[in-house]
């Protein structure tokens, strides 16, 4: 049996197992191809649009045009999580590479590949309630982050040494400014502000991130979008960070050195619950929020 089931690909919807990539292939060879990944309740996409927006800017960043429109991909996604009856919390993972062809840096004349799948992700509302422990690490990773291409080996790298020390994850910093994390954003709480780095080319513009920005405005939090040090994260009140798989997920260590009480903060807690109630969740505490 195959897990992913009914997969979107260039010869539209088909089983993942009649799927196989050659091996001169763009994504494979250079990494040179993009993705996103959609975070999926009970069969239903959160923030599609923020998505399929970020995926278009990110394929006109690398000149990749895309063989579908927005509202085209969008009714794709619809149609996989019909074909695969999902109504499960999950995932939608797309990618799409510059295509099959000879090996050549060089830009060849072929139609880009592409694959979407929904794979079960279910929220991980343990870590999520009593925070996870995380490392720091050097920003090794190029100067375009705010591309979402398949060239995660720093990433992978950063999450591996994290994963070795028994942590969560690694908050990358570039000197001693504090970027993002391996595949998620950094926030802080100091004084009852919150801080976090300005959506440059330095950082993933991640949708989690625009959305908890736009729901702590809103809820008259003080919201400070400029970069902060390291000494500034460890001296932190609070420290959480977002995205669509770890939704807001509280820090309660860093580099062997608790955050504030050593529990998740106030703030903290107060965002979790604004984002269970715009994705219409059932709260961690029960019931519906
Ligand atoms: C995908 C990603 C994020 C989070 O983006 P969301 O849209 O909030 O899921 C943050 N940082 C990096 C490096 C990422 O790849």
């Amino acid at each position: 049996m195959d897990r992913k089931g009914i997969i979107f690909t260039n010869n539209g919807f088909v089983h993942s197992s009649t799927v196989h990539y050659p091996y001169e292939e763009r994504g494979l060879q250079f990494g040179d191809g993009i993705y996103e990944v959609v975070r999926v309740y009970q069969g239903k996409c959160y923030l599609l649009e923020e998505h399929i927006d970020r995926l278009f800017r990110s394929a006109n960043a690398i000149s990749l045009v895309l063989p579908f429109s927005k509202k085209e991909l969008m009714e794709h996604f619809i149609t996989l999580l019909q074909l695969n009856s999902f109504t499960d919390d999950g995932i939608i993972y797309v990618q799409i590479t510059r295509g099959s062809a000879k090996r050549n840096h060089i830009f060849p004349k072929v139609e880009p590949n592409f694959y979407a799948y929904v794979d079960h992700y279910p929220r991980p509302v343990d870590f999520i309630s009593h925070g996870i422990s995380v490392i720091t690490y050097p920003d090794i990773r190029w100067q375009y982050c705010y591309i979402k291409s398949l060239n995660l080996l720093p990433n992978v790298l950063a999450k591996q040494e994290a994963a070795e020390q028994q942590c969560f994850d690694a908050i990358f910093h570039r000197d001693e400014i504090i970027t993002e994390s391996s595949a998620a954003n950094v926030f802080i709480v100091k004084d009852q502000s919150l801080y976090t780095h300005p959506a440059t080319e330095q950082i993933l513009h991640g949708c989690v991130r625009n959305r908890v920005l736009t729901l702590a405005r809103n809820a008259q939090i003080n919201v400070i979008e400029t970069t902060f040090t390291r000494k500034d994260l460890l001296d932190a009140d609070e420290v959480f960070l977002t995205s669509s798989g770890i939704e807001v997920m509280p820090v309660i260590q860093i580099d062997g050195k608790t955050v504030g009480s050593g529990t998740p903060g106030a703030v903290s807690r107060k965002l979790q619950k604004l984002y269970e109630q715009d994705a219409q969740l059932v709260t961690l505490q029960g019931g519906i929020s």
